[in-house]
This record gives structure tokens, C-alpha cells and sequence, in this order.
């Protein structure tokens, strides 16, 4: 007869083991977190500055655009004068060019600050683009490395799940499905260690290593001795015997 509490252990482990490995792979390796968040830093300046000269360059196109309707309108006022029939048209007249006049004004100030505006933010971001080369060129080399790593990895990987479908198929499908079930509601994590509860005196007590309810005497000599599949009556975790350390 096989033991069938083993192999749910093993399954267990080789499960976190999967599970582990498909987050290291999905993400950045702890030696090349720091490196990762400098280079996220850098980077997030640099695109600010980027966006601050985009939002300059938008800034001086609309300037730019005032520039020349108002150069229009001011145009076809001055055409209007060799019109005026008296000298109430010829003021309002006046009047209309000093207003589109003191626009234009103002239109090329704006478009005067919103190119400095450009120049300054690429100058800014060219510079921190310099600054950050050395920086660049390290990450390129993490990734590089980081690459270099995943093979074995992915072999990790591969093995393990070969493994968890060996320990699969030789569990029996209503223990498989038992065991599934508790897998899924636990979030990954079926299994609670069946402990000793710490005593003086008195016979020993046991309780689950994971929500603390206690396991009748009984049911823990089930367990370590038969080998028997138990669930903790309050989490419903399989309990395991802890190995000896
Ligand atoms: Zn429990």
C-alpha cells in the first residue's frame, strides 16, 4: 500500500516549489531589485522631463497659431483703413488694431517662454540622460545576466511539474479531487503540520500548526501512526506529522 500522506506532502511541496518558480520567472530576481527600482526612478525623471517639453512644445504651437490669426486680423484691419467714412469709424478702427496689437504681443511672449520652456526641459533631459548611461548600461548587464539565469529555471520548472503530475496520478481520483479542493481553498497551501502541544506533565496534547485547534490524542496517533489522512476540524487543512528535526 502506498503512502498516500507522503505523496500528499510531496505533491504539496513540489506545488509551492512550481509556484515559486513561476514568480521568479514573471519577475525581477532579488539581486536585481535595487537595480531595478534605480533604474525605474531614472527612468520615470526622464520621461516627467520628456513630458514637461512635449506639453512646452503643445504650449507654442497654440502661441504660434494665435501669432498668425492675429497677424491676419490685424492685416485686414489696416486694409479696412483706406475705408473709414469719419472719424468715429476711424477711432473704432484704432481702437480694434491697439487690441489686436497688444494680442500679438502677448502671443509672442507666450511662444518666446514656451520655447525657453522646451529648451530648458531637453536640455534638462539630455543631461539626465547623460547622467544616467552608467546606469543604463548596468541594468542592460542585469538583464543580460538575469536572461542568462532562466534556463535553469525554466529546467526547475519542468522537472517539477513532471514530478507533480507522477504524484498526481498515483494519488486515487476521490483522494485527488479531496486534495485539489483544499488546494484551491487554501489559496495554495493544503497542508497544516500536526504539533505538540507544549505541556508539563500530563499526557501529550496536539494541536494544528496552522489555526491552533486542537487534535484529539487519538486522531494525532491516527495520524503519525497510521499514516491516516486527516483534516483539522476548524481550518480543514490535511494535517501532517512534522518530520523529526
Ligand atoms: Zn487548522
Amino acid at each position: 500500500m502506498s503512502d498516500h500522506l507522503e505523496t500528499i506532502v510531496s505533491l504539496q511541496h513540489h506545488l509551492t516549489v512550481e509556484k515559486e518558480t513561476e514568480r521568479q520567472l514573471a519577475g525581477i530576481p532579488a539581486w536585481m531589485r535595487d537595480l531595478h527600482d534605480e533604474h525605474s526612478r531614472a527612468q520615470a525623471e526622464i520621461d516627467a522631463l520628456h513630458a514637461v517639453a512635449q506639453a512646452a512644445g503643445q504650449k507654442r504651437r497654440a502661441a504660434e497659431a494665435g501669432i498668425a490669426d492675429t497677424q491676419e486680423k490685424l492685416k485686414h484691419l489696416q486694409q479696412q483703413m483706406s475705408m473709414v467714412r469719419n472719424q468715429r469709424e476711424y477711432g473704432a478702427l484704432l481702437q480694434e488694431i491697439d487690441t489686436a496689437k497688444a494680442a500679438l504681443r502677448r502671443f509672442e511672449e507666450e511662444a518666446l517662454a514656451a520655447l525657453e520652456e522646451t529648451e530648458n526641459a531637453e536640455l534638462a533631459e539630455a543631461g539626465k540622460k547623460e547622467a544616467f548611461a552608467g546606469l543604463a548600461a548596468r541594468y542592460q548587464e542585469g538583464l543580460a545576466r538575469w536572461e542568462e539565469e532562466k534556463p535553469a529555471l525554466r529546467a526547475v520548472l519542468a522537472t517539477t511539474r513532471e514530478t507533480i503530475a507522477t504524484l498526481r496520478a498515483s494519488l486515487t481520483p476521490a483522494l485527488r479531487s479531496q486534495f485539489e479542493r483544499i488546494y484551491e481553498r487554501t489559496k495554495g497551501e493544503a497542508l497544516a503540520p500536526l504539533r505538540r502541544t507544549e505541556r508539563v506533565g500530563g499526557p501529550s496534547l496536539w494541536h494544528c500548526g496552522h489555526c491552533n485547534y486542537q487534535v484529539r490524542p487519538q486522531v494525532a496517533v491516527e495520524i503519525r501512526s497510521a499514516r491516516a489522512l486527516v483534516q483539522c476540524e476548524s481550518c480543514k487543512r490535511l494535517l501532517y506529522p512534522e518530520p523529526a528535526s
